[in-house]
């Protein structure tokens, strides 16, 4: 049984919100984190305030998921210290909402490269150091809009939406090399990332919700969680709601 003291993570976009959280509660596990930002003192910041001076072992790493090549460089770096690479979570991502009827092609393009082709790059560089390895558990983080559509976000929902497709191929082409490939479809979360929207907005949303509140980050991050652990080993190509029921199905 591998325990979680042995495993290293790359979790992208922990400097704050969701993957803050995911990074907090893996190291509070035992694994090696690897938390990312496009900002070194972001992620510095971060790190220091989840505790590593405490004895998690959490790394800072800079990283543009959009850039293929820093992301390789990345992901080398980490193999070279550590020779493994045994969860990966894909959850860097960005909104730029309007109709499409005022969509700019730069609003579809920022979004795009950094939700879906972001993945795609992490995953085109982990993957092989898994396959050599026979191991992996990869989590990405779609959304509840890559289910059922939502106004004002083509660009996103179909980010969304795309990164469900690319978790089930996944799922299947690396089955047969014990690595799982999930994804997690958080509902409406409070972090920065919808602290936007105004009182009006927000009550309207949670109508939608049957538990009548908006889920914390680490009610996402305890799902990721359990997707990278050995307990769910039988488990891939899935997508996990955690939605405060908005969607069920
Ligand atoms: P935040 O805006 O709070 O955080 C986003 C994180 O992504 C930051 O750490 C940011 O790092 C990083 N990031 C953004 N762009 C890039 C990039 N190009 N390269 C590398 N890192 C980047 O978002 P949330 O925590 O709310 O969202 C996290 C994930 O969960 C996203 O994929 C989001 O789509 C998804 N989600 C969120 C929901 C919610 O209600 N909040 C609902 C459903 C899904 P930095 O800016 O420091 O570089």
């Amino acid at each position: 049984m591998m325990e979680w003291n042995d495993q290293v993570a790359l979790v992208t976009g922990g400097s704050r919100g969701i993957g803050k959280a995911i990074c907090q509660v893996l190291a509070q596990a035992g694994v090696t984190v690897f938390l990312t930002a496009r900002d070194e003192q972001r992620a510095a910041a971060a790190c220091a305030e989840l505790g590593a001076a405490r004895g998690l072992k959490l790394e800072p790493l800079v990283l543009e998921v959009s850039d293929g090549a820093a992301v390789n460089a990345a992901v080398e770096q980490i193999l070279a210290k550590h020779s493994r690479l045994d969860i990966l979570v894909n959850n860097a991502g960005i909104t730029r909402d309007t109709l499409l009827m005022r969509m700019k092609n730069e609003d579809w393009d920022q979004v795009i490269s950094t939700n879906l082709t972001g993945t795609f790059n992490c995953l085109r560089h982990v993957v092989p150091a898994m396959v050599k390895r026979r191991y992996g558990r990869i989590i990405n983080i779609s959304s509840v809009v890559g289910q059922m559509g939502n106004a004002g976000q083509i660009n996103y929902v179909a980010s969304k939406a795309g990164v469900i497709g690319i978790t089930m191929a996944l799922a299947r082409e690396v089955a047969s090399r014990n690595i799982t490939v999930n994804a997690i479809a958080p509902g409406f979360i409070d972090t920065e990332m919808t602290a936007g929207l105004d009182e009006k907005a927000r009550n309207a949303l949670l109508v939608s919700v049957p538990l009548r509140r908006a889920g914390t980050p680490l009610e996402v991050a305890h799902g990721v969680k359990f997707l990278a652990s050995q307990q769910a080993a039988y488990i891939t190509g899935h997508v996990l709601n955690i939605n405060g029921g908005m969607l069920m199905g």
